[in-house]
């Protein structure tokens, strides 16, 4: 969940900056006297309105930050101890199979184990560390941009008011032109490309926590003495990861295998050649020999291939349209003169419809490539950054949907999140904190109009806020890998939640 968060309350930060800084602009106008407007004595007073701006958000935004960089760590360390739950739970599901491809008998029993441990630890520590550190300076760097910029528009305000014939609103217009364009841009990667600091939170947060999630796994797999791993086949590869896609490789990062471990490549020489960069949506699982997918089924056809190829060409495409329709949304919302107003709200609609096509055939082309199999391993996608856990589930009381629970662990994905919140706006943001308690602890679970799955109700604030959530649970049909998950969550009235506990089949009450 938190990566999530993250990257949004940067961008609400942003959104702060930009528009306490235009709503000065907007206001501090001063009389119009018979000589004219008075840019000097405007000057004058911008600037003390500067001043106050950064202290002010000095002052707001400093706890914020604090809070932010904290759940950064504590991020990161879940990710490390889930990568080594579901590794241990995997492992023990390939020994059920018959695997025996393992070199210590017991798991945690061996030294080298505990001493690989506590570098793992260690590493994960740092990784912390770094990562935090590197969030204090862009979030130093977000307030300096801020103030930086809003004295530049100050100055060239009247320069461009000088230069004559235009009016106050289209003067300033035309100064915050290239910072609304462009937004707090602060961060400067290696290429020289400029983000903003949402953008690379979310792309450092991602990161960091695959990587501790990696991590975990891979102490575990350290533990059993298994170093092989193996590239899954997804749709929506990135072109960079394509090469290792179903090849087999020895993890020398994260579980301490070497070359004497088979006559596979090493993990090490796959991410020094691209592999796991920034932003990768790829991964690999452990790989059973002789119990996982053969590596052969995991190749990517030449029509696979096409069908990424094409998806990565749409991807860009949308990614730009978004952006480009961000940037004229804020032109819109900020310039002070209506005609640009107008002009920039119209390119936005326009840039918005295009984001639109762009993912409409971006679906088609996903299912296209569900047809062609290429998503057969949906584990990877949904064990990295898919998928956020909720809370365990109390096996007794759900017993009165299913008594096959194969997990008590509840996850909810992205797609659903979207989902809630394209349907039920605001609730999300609003109420996540409660889905928790709800699956945990429910009210009553009423029969729902789907096998295995549990309608729940519970209200909060004494009565006053009632939910409805739907869970469906996994029993041992399904995919060992799934867990059970939220398909529902919204807030509904008195009247909702009267008729569903007088019209439908209680299974379960609370006392
Ligand atoms: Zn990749």
């Amino acid at each position: 969940m938190a990566d999530y968060n993250i990257g949004k309350a940067f961008e609400r930060i942003e959104n702060e900056l930009i528009s306490s800084m235009m709503g000065n602009l907007k206001h501090h106008k001063t009389e119009e006297t018979k000589e004219g407007f008075q840019w000097s004595q405007w000057q004058v007073e911008q600037l003390k309105a500067l001043e106050n701006y950064k202290k002010q958000n000095k002052e707001k935004f400093s706890e914020e930050f604090l809070n932010i960089n904290e759940n950064i760590g504590s991020a990161i360390e879940k990710a490390y101890e889930q990568g080594g739950m579901d590794q241990e739970i995997k492992i023990l599901k390939a020994l059920q199979k018959g695997y025996t491809g393992y070199t210590h008998k017991f798991s945690g029993s061996a030294d080298v184990s505990g001493e690989f441990f506590k570098v793992n630890e260690r590493k994960i520590n740092e990784l912390i560390n770094a990562t935090v550190k590197d969030m204090e300076k862009a979030e130093t760097a977000v307030l300096r941009m801020a103030n930086d910029k809003y004295r530049k528009i100050i100055f060239d305000a009247q320069v461009y008011a000088n230069a004559g014939g235009t009016t106050y609103e289209k003067a300033v217009d035309m100064a915050t032109h290239d910072f609304l364009s462009a937004g707090i841009n602060c961060i400067e990667y290696k290429n020289g490309a400029r983000h903003t600091i949402s953008d690379y939170a979310d792309m450092a947060i991602k990161t960091a926590n695959k990587r501790a999630y990696l991590r975990g796994e891979g102490t575990k797999r350290a533990e059993w003495g298994i170093h092989t791993v193996i590239v899954n086949k997804r749709g929506n590869a990135c072109p960079l990861c394509l090469p290792f896609v179903g090849k087999v490789l020895i993890d020398d990062v994260y579980s301490g295998g070497s070359s004497k471990d088979g006559k596979y490549p090493l993990l090490s020489t796959a991410i020094s050649q691209g592999f796991l960069h920034p932003r990768c949506k790829d991964s690999y699982t452990t790989y059973f020999e002789g119990i996982s997918i053969p590596p052969k089924d995991e190749e990517l056809t030449q029509d696979d291939i096409e069908i990424v190829k094409e998806q990565t060409v749409l991807n860009h495409k949308k990614q730009n349209a978004e952006k480009q329709a961000k940037r004229m949304d804020r032109l819109s919302k900020y310039s002070l003169d209506e005609e640009n107003k107008k002009i920039y709200g119209v390119r936005s609609e326009q840039w918005k419809k295009q984001a639109g096509n762009y993912t409409e055939e971006l679906k088609k082309s996903v299912e296209k490539s569900n047809d062609s199999g290429i998503i057969k391993s949906k584990e990877v996608e949904t064990a990295v950054s898919d998928v956020h856990n909720v809370g365990k589930i109390d096996r007794r009381i759900y017993s009165c949907i299913t008594k096959d629970i194969v997990t008590d662990e509840v996850i909810i994905t992205d797609e659903r999140i979207q989902h809630i919140k394209d349907h039920h706006p605001k609730d999300f943001e609003r109420y996540y904190n409660y889905l928790k308690e709800i699956v945990t602890k429910p009210k009553y679970i009423i029969e729902a109009n789907k096998p295995n799955s549990a309608l729940i109700l519970k209200s909060f604030s004494e009565g006053k806020e009632k939910f409805k959530t739907v869970l469906r649970i996994i029993t041992s049909t399904d995919n060992i890998e799934f867990k059970n998950s939220i398909i529902t969550f919204m807030k509904i009235n008195e009247k909702e939640w009267k008729r569903l506990i007088n019209n439908k089949k209680i299974l379960y009450k609370s006392e």
